[in-house]
């Protein structure tokens, strides 16, 4: 397998020198096959699907498991992760530890998600005094208390609250109530008509159906409540927005004084709601999607005490299925992966207990990862990659010929302050009040919500708590916070499969860490919505009505070009939905590029594996998102996700850069060609 490998790197090496016009000055000689190599397959070429060409040997040699919903290099560094998370949960469940250490609460936390035998013992029973609540509903005004208490263990029918930035005072904490109470998560899946989701709404039915006979309803009465609830949750998607209208920060900041909800939204609803959380003194707060609450009323109103019971007991059993016995877990598994997403096996337990223990305790756990798991200048090699990528981000600006003088000088201002928190916090956050033990798995877990529930409502009259991070160390993920003005990079994406315990060479550094993480979570602060926030991370719109129009016109190409894209079969990307995470890509690509235009490997023209430093990059950006995924999950996040799927992530974004057509030679007619007037640069 090495020796075909080899071979086709020496036959892809020299045709890509064909393509490429640069003369090497420098060539760095490797004696082992360059990982990066090994992804490609020549027999797709970079100028058709560049995607498949720079990842497909990759895909080939590691098909999906049966119990994954995707392979690539997410999976690849969870899996990194997952093994040194494994050792620090093993580590600490057998150390003779300190009652009340984050030691015993990783260590029992992690014993009591794999005591499997206990689960099956206990069957329902951790859940049932929260069914006897909902049970104890008399009436339709016990409902805001019994649904202000299912929120503070995580459980959330009808709508979401949070306590958090306000839009426009982001130094302020205010209350949030946000459209919401949807089990498919996404308003689509209950109104769209084709096959495929009238299939999977008729599983749905039959998953609730299911769930509510192992809670005991006799079988007609089981079929009733589903249908119910399904008729609930279609009226609750029919006042909801739509993904795409949800892009308007604008449209959904609607303060309203609590004194005039009753008035406002035609309910005392959620004034009992707040007194049930003790919120009283809450003068006013944001009510996210106005047209949503106010049909709730109605809604409310049209179902009987008994069918919001059902309704109430569908959402907790829902949340907490996975943390019961195995009647409970398999079901919940059957239509949430393998209907939704095509996953046919379950991971080993002991992978689901790392996975489930590492989300309940990720705080404490990164506080170990970040030692014993990272090499030492990890924060630094972060930071330095990506003030690089601010400074060109900068040049960039003062270059553009669109913008008026009056909007950069304000964009540059913003970029230069937007603040970069990378690696871990400098300080973590307390979780001394919570308690865990070895034996209650799901009250382990109810008890972890209802301290984040409360943790929240200190909030409440508070000033923002400007450190606070909204990642762990070891997630493989990143952001931009509007509000906070912020990106936040966690230590783990230094991570480049293949190159543990070497330094990657800056052509990977750039494609992936500085083009697809930093270049992109920067340009966040300048897509179709973060460009609405200003400097300090208030919706407050900054640009000129022209400048605005200009970029307007820009982004719309970015709509076309993605809503173009065919999926699966009749299935195209939401372009409109999914723009600001490509707009965020091609900037991220853009600043990617030129920050690696900077380096020694770029400027000495230094070949690697055969590959000139564009080839290179561009193949490296290609790996930064090397992900295949099933077919149910790619359909499930076309319809749910606002990122568009890897392979348009890549050729897209390429497909619009004038250093792709140079170093892969694309000529019109080819499939990876794109106009002149329609390729969008924006940054
Ligand atoms: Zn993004």
């Amino acid at each position: 397998m090495i020796k075909n490998i080899i071979k086709s790197s020496i036959i892809l090496a020299s045709i890509l020198f064909f393509a490429c016009s640069d003369t090497p000055k420098k060539v760095e000689t490797i004696t082992e096959v360059d990982p990066l190599i090994q992804h490609i397959d020549s027999s797709y070429k970079a100028n058709e699907d560049f995607f498949m060409f720079a990842n497909n040997s990759w895909f080939k040699q590691h098909p999906i498991k049966a119990s994954e919903t995707s392979n690539g290099i997410f999976k690849t560094i969870e899996d990194s992760v997952n093994a040194a998370i494994k050792q620090i949960c093993i580590q600490s469940s057998l150390a003779n530890v300190e009652k009340g250490s984050n030691k015993q609460k990783i260590g029992d936390f992690y014993k009591s998600s794999m005591d499997t035998t206990l689960l099956e013992k206990l069957n329902i029973t951790p859940l049932q005094e929260e069914l006897t609540k909902i049970d104890n509903i008399s009436s339709l005004a016990d409902l805001p208390k019994a649904i202000a208490h299912l929120n503070t263990i995580g459980v959330s029918p009808l709508f979401y609250f949070w306590i958090g930035p306000d839009d426009k005072n982001s130094s302020f904490n205010r209350g949030h109530l946000w459209q919401g109470g949807l089990g498919l998560g996404e308003r689509d899946y209950y109104l769209n008509t084709d096959e495929r989701t009238l299939n999977i709404k008729k599983e749905y039915v039959n998953h609730i159906q299911i769930m509510f006979e192992l809670l005991n309803q006799n079988e007609d009465k089981a079929i009733a409540t589903s249908n119910t609830i399904l008729q609930i949750e279609t009226d609750l998607a029919k006042v909801s927005k739509s993904m795409e209208a949800l892009r308007d920060p604008y449209g959904n900041y609607n303060l309203m004084a609590t004194s005039n909800l009753k008035i406002n939204l035609g309910t005392d609803f959620w004034q009992n709601l707040l007194q049930a959380w003790n919120l009283n003194t809450m003068d006013s707060l944001v009510v996210s999607q106005p047209s949503f609450f106010k049909a709730l009323t109605p809604i409310l109103n049209k179902y009987s005490i008994d069918d919001w019971k059902n309704y109430c007991t569908w959402n907790l059993v829902s949340d907490y299925a996975s943390y019961l016995s195995k009647d409970f877990y398999n079901e919940d598994f059957y239509f949430f992966n393998t209907v939704l997403s095509g996953v046919t096996e379950k991971k080993p337990r002991w992978e689901t207990a790392v996975n489930e223990t590492n989300d309940a305790l990720g705080e404490l756990i990164g506080q170990v990862y970040v030692k014993e798991y990272l090499p030492a200048n990890t924060k630094e090699k972060l930071k330095e990659i990506g003030e690089n990528i601010r400074t060109v981000y900068a040049e960039h600006i003062k270059d553009l010929d669109w913008m008026s003088e009056e909007t950069k000088a304000k964009a540059l201002v913003k970029l230069a302050k937007i603040n970069m928190k990378v690696g871990y916090p400098d300080k973590w956050k307390d979780m001394s009040a919570v308690e865990i033990n070895s034996k209650t798995y799901l009250m382990n877990i109810l008890k972890l919500n209802q301290w984040a529930f409360n943790r929240m409502l200190a909030k409440n009259g508070q000033p923002v708590n400007k450190d606070e991070w909204g990642m762990y160390p070891q997630t493989y993920n990143a952001y931009y916070s509007p509000s906070f003005n912020e990106i936040v990079v966690p230590a783990c994406n230094i991570i480049v499969p293949g190159y543990e315990g070497k330094m990657p060479d800056d052509a990977l550094l750039y494609g992936i860490i500085g083009g697809s993480t930093f270049g992109h979570e920067i340009t966040h602060g300048f897509d179709d919505e973060g460009s609405l926030y200003d400097e300090n991370g208030n919706l407050n719109d900054w640009w000129t009505a022209e400048d605005r129009e200009k970029f307007e016109a820009k982004t719309q190409l970015i709509v076309e070009q993605y809503s173009a894209y065919t999926v699966l079969d009749s299935m195209h990307i939401k372009g409109d939905a999914t723009q600001g995470e490509n707009i965020a890509d091609l900037g991220g690509v853009t600043m990617g590029i030129e920050a690696f235009k900077k380096t020694d490997h770029y400027k000495n023209n230094v070949i690697i594996g055969g590959l000139t430093p564009m080839q290179r990059f561009f193949i490296s950006y290609g790996f930064a998102w090397m992900v295949n995924r099933r077919d149910e999950a790619l359909a499930h996040r076309v319809m749910t996700n606002v990122h568009s799927p890897a392979k348009f992530r890549v050729n897209g974004v390429v497909s619009n850069l004038p250093e792709f057509y140079e170093t892969f030679n694309v000529k019109e007619g080819d499939a990876m060609y794109r106009n002149d007037s329609i390729r969008v640069k924006i940054w």
